[in-house]
């Protein structure tokens, strides 16, 4: 086994990690075993109705999308508001076996379409706060998106309210206003340390510097005071033309993230091991990849039991393979990189219990001896028990 740990950066090899409650030994030589993914950005408040929206149809439910591909927490970006968020919350939050957690908009209408999410009458900062402060720990930011204004009335709302409840602030910079807002403002001035600017690559709003085409001023400078750096590669907010250069200059992501929904995970982005194996093919190595699923999306939304696998955390684990072969990799204006290696999750345990197995790696030989079975309620009871039956694990 080789286990990428991410907040050391080291692979090593030969090694082997026992999980608690253990109950079974599971063979992933040549695999790589991180800690359970984080999407930071991604879209999951379904199940409401309402149509065109990203607090409805626009969403995807997450148990459908998340182990698949290694992840066992997602955060939802600013679906709900203060508003809807409890209706979220029954609807999806307490009904998934993936860890959802939220960025609550600061709109309390959340993100319901164009006229909801411009309405400054509906930026209640004291109610936003309120609000996180009631679901402390699920709630764990606040998000500001799609604002087509010239005004900054949704950045400040959603720091006054970050700044209340003591979460960082995740921002979509809506519509290009580089005279009445400037992006080096928000990144320089309006956002606190510790803030998330994210679509970093779309090149929407002032990211890349004209000339140098590596990262604009403002980008550096709010790296250097604090503020984090998140993909959120989404439809429409991720250029090869930008990324590319910046990552040559040194501008790399901080946090990987999907802005999954139902138009992206078809697209470009598709899901967020195809997104991390599109940026090994533009220059990021295999242990800055998983850094930036794992240990640096809890870190910046301060959940740092989550993303590692040190004794005593969450028992969260995706095992992965890094597949060769020929890819090709694509962007918002349709543009490619080909690439020769892809990651593939094989087995997500999210609590230790094993939740998504891609090539039976758990399973007995169809032959080997198993004593009888007939009576054995794990297999003759329908619906079927749920999680699968190993108690624990240990991979080796
Ligand atoms: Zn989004």
């Amino acid at each position: 086994m080789r286990s990428v740990t991410s907040p050391s950066r080291t692979a090593r090899s030969r090694s082997s990690r026992r999980l608690a409650g253990v109950g079974k030994t599971i063979d992933v030589a040549g695999l790589y075993v991180t800690p359970g993914l984080i999407d930071l950005h991604a879209h999951v408040y379904t199940g409401t109705g309402e149509r065109n929206s990203y607090a409805g149809d626009n969403s995807v439910a997450p148990d459908g999308f998340t182990f698949r591909v290694g992840v066992t927490t997602v955060a939802d970006a600013g679906g709900s508001g203060w508003r809807n968020f409890e209706d979220f919350k029954d609807r999806i939050i307490d009904r998934s076996r993936t860890r959802v957690l939220a960025f609550l908009n600061i709109v309390g209408n959340g993100m319901r379409g164009g006229k909801f999410e411009s309405d400054q009458g509906d930026m209640d900062a004291k109610a936003a706060a309120a609000m996180a402060l009631k679901h402390k720990g699920t709630i764990i930011g606040i998000k500001t998106a799609h604002y087509t204004g010239p005004e900054w009335t949704p950045v400040e709302h959603a720091v006054e309210a970050g700044t209340a409840a003591d979460i960082p602030v995740m921002v979509d910079f809506g519509n290009n206003h580089p005279d009445t807002r400037p992006l080096a403002d928000l990144l320089t001035k309006k956002l606190r340390p510790g803030d998330i600017y994210t679509h970093m690559y779309s090149g929407l709003r002032q990211e890349q510097d004209p000339v140098t085409k590596g990262p604009s001023k403002g980008f550096i400078e709010g790296r250097a005071r604090g503020i984090y750096f998140d993909t959120g590669t989404g439809g429409g907010s991720f250029k090869f033309s930008l990324a590319i250069p910046m990552i040559k200059q040194g501008f790399k992501p901080d946090s990987i993230s999907t802005d999954l929904h139902v138009d992206s995970m078809n697209g470009a982005t598709k899901d967020i091991l195809n997104v991390a194996s599109k940026f090994m093919a533009i220059g990021l190595t295999l242990q800055e990849v998983v850094a930036d699923m794992t240990a640096h999306p809890a870190h910046e939304i301060k959940h740092d039991e989550l993303g590692n696998l040190s004794v005593g955390s969450v028992a969260d684990v995706a095992v992965l393979s890094l597949q060769k072969g020929r890819y090709g990799f694509t962007d918002m204006v349709n543009t490619k990189v080909d690439g020769t290696q892809k990651l593939v999750a094989e087995l997500t345990l999210k609590d230790g219990k094993i939740v998504y197995d891609l090539n039976g790696l758990e399973s007995l030989a169809w032959d080997a001896p198993q004593g009888d079975i007939s009576q054995d309620k794990r297999w003759t009871s329908w619906p079927r028990p749920v999680p699968r039956p190993s108690d624990g694990v240990t991979l080796h």
